[in-house]
């Protein structure tokens, strides 16, 4: 029988979870965040305007012609948040609901990432409106070209450097190289990371971002006394961060008791055979549909339940805003780890916090992903490919710098790890865009 969350749950119309709540402007969530940190470090608001407001924003109509002959033309954004530190740094999404303020936060996030864990990079994100399961092959790399030849002048090794986040992967990042090293006469791999292999991409990227949420884990595992082996997690979207976390926790001895995608959540309480799920993932078009008709899992009801599990350790790796103030109280996990952007609305967050839940928040928990495309682009400016030991150690090393400063600021100022790894990220950019001062 599919598990069900505590007794508190709202009526259900028509058989589905009643949403009483608005879904949180993505940016609005960034800025509370922000202000919140300014307030314990008690910054001027001169260092404040030096540092909050997006630097670029562009955005783009990118017309294609379809496989049908038809034009199609698709609306696209380019955030720059912050070059203070070094260029911007940031994946493009692909997706249905984009907005700018979805992108203008998530490139804010970037600069703070990049900060928590000291890659001496800046913030940026981008997206384009569209359902990349609609279009076809052909039509999918005109748009990702047609994209990038579109920032051709704001994008470069030492401007922006782009990476691959929601429905993008390493084969829009190639075009994406092969388009601006064509268009600038010369190979530049280091314009863009999450590149396949073949073409100057990292070892240990693919797994990164899962990586440095396990990483993350081991550190809140050990400072909570808590044993990783036997452990019971719950993980939410099973891409990237998810599917990966879901194998190198699993191989840590923990017990992946509930997955979900886009097709729904699949539950089994003795633990889920993650090396079948991947497989029946890879089988079936990238999706888990059905995948409760192997027999080693039930598909639960409702896949938001799967947040309410009764679960050690609750991973979401999916979208933004989906612990909210409407069932934040109703979350049993004893950790939360962000391996998406901005799963806890700042509502939530109060409640978790109040709950003694340790929060890992996203800029530190999932940053993984941005310190391996560092190395990407270090190898590439190199032109010299290292090993995967090496990645995976230094990747270790720049995880627990991290965790550990974070930890070090939450101790110190009395507040929960979010603020903390905002207290750390804004401190290194105040101080960076001061030594830097004003241009004229
Ligand atoms: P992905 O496209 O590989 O996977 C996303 C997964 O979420 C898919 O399994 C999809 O089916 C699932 N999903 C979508 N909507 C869902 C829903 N409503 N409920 C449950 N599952 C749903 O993307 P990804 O790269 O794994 O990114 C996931 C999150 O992690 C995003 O927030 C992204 O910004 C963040 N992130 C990714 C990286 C990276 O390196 N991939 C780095 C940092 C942060």
């Amino acid at each position: 029988m599919s598990p069900t969350a505590k007794s508190t749950k709202p009526v259900k119309k028509n058989g589905r979870r009643k949403r009483r709540y608005m879904t949180m402007n993505a940016y609005t969530n960034a800025m509370l965040q922000f202000d919140q940190a300014v307030e314990v470090l008690g910054l001027t608001p001169d260092q404040v305007a030096m540092i909050k407001d997006p630097r670029k924003i562009i955005q783009v109509s990118l017309p294609i012609r379809m496989d049908d002959g038809s034009i199609r033309v698709f609306q696209a954004y380019r955030v720059q948040h912050s070059i203070v530190r070094g260029p911007a740094k940031g994946g493009v999404r692909f997706h249905p609901k984009v907005t700018l303020d979805e992108v203008k936060a998530l490139a804010f996030w970037m600069t703070m990432k990049c900060s928590v864990v000291n890659v001496p990079f800046g913030g940026g994100k981008g997206g384009i409106i569209v359902d990349p399961r609609t279009l076809s092959l052909g039509e999918l790399e005109r748009l990702s070209r047609r994209y990038f030849a579109a920032l051709a002048q704001d994008i470069g090794p030492d401007q922006d450097v782009p990476a691959p986040d929601v429905n993008t992967n390493p084969q829009v990042m190639a075009w994406f190289m092969d388009t601006y090293s064509m268009r600038h006469g010369a190979h530049t791999p280091a314009v863009v990371t999450g590149k396949p292999l073949e073409i100057g991409g990292s070892r240990g990227r693919d797994i990164a971002t899962a990586q440095g949420t396990v990483y993350c884990l081991v550190e809140a595992a050990k400072h909570l006394d808590m044993n990783l082996e036997g452990a019971t997690v719950a993980i939410q979207g099973f891409g990237n961060a998810g599917a990966n976390s879901a194998e190198l926790l699993r191989k840590k001895g923990a017990r992946i008791v509930a997955i979900s995608d886009i097709t729904g959540a699949y539950y089994n309480k003795k633990g889920i055979d993650i090396k079948a799920a991947v497989e029946w993932k890879a089988d079936h078009d990238v999706i888990l549909t059905d995948f409760e008709t192997t027999g080693k899992a039930e598909k639960m009801d409702n896949p938001m339940d799967l947040l309410e599990l009764p679960v050690d350790i609750l991973i979401p790796a999916a979208l933004e805003n989906q612990v909210t103030e409407e069932n934040a109280g109703r979350v049993q996990a004893k950790i939360i780890a962000e391996a998406a952007n901005g799963p806890l609305t700042p509502a939530a967050d109060q409640i978790l916090n109040k709950n003694g839940t340790f929060v890992i928040p996203d800029i530190l928990c999932n940053a993984g992903g941005v310190t391996v495309s560092y190395f990407e682009w270090v190898q590439n400016r190199m032109g010299f490919y290292w090993p995967k030991r090496k990645v995976t150690e230094e990747l270790h090393w720049f995880m627990l710098k991290g965790f550990k400063s974070t930890l070090k600021a939450s101790l110190k100022h009395d507040v929960p790890m979010r603020v903390a790894a905002f207290v750390v990220a804004i401190e290194r950019l105040t101080k960076a865009a001061e030594l830097r001062g004003l241009y004229m």
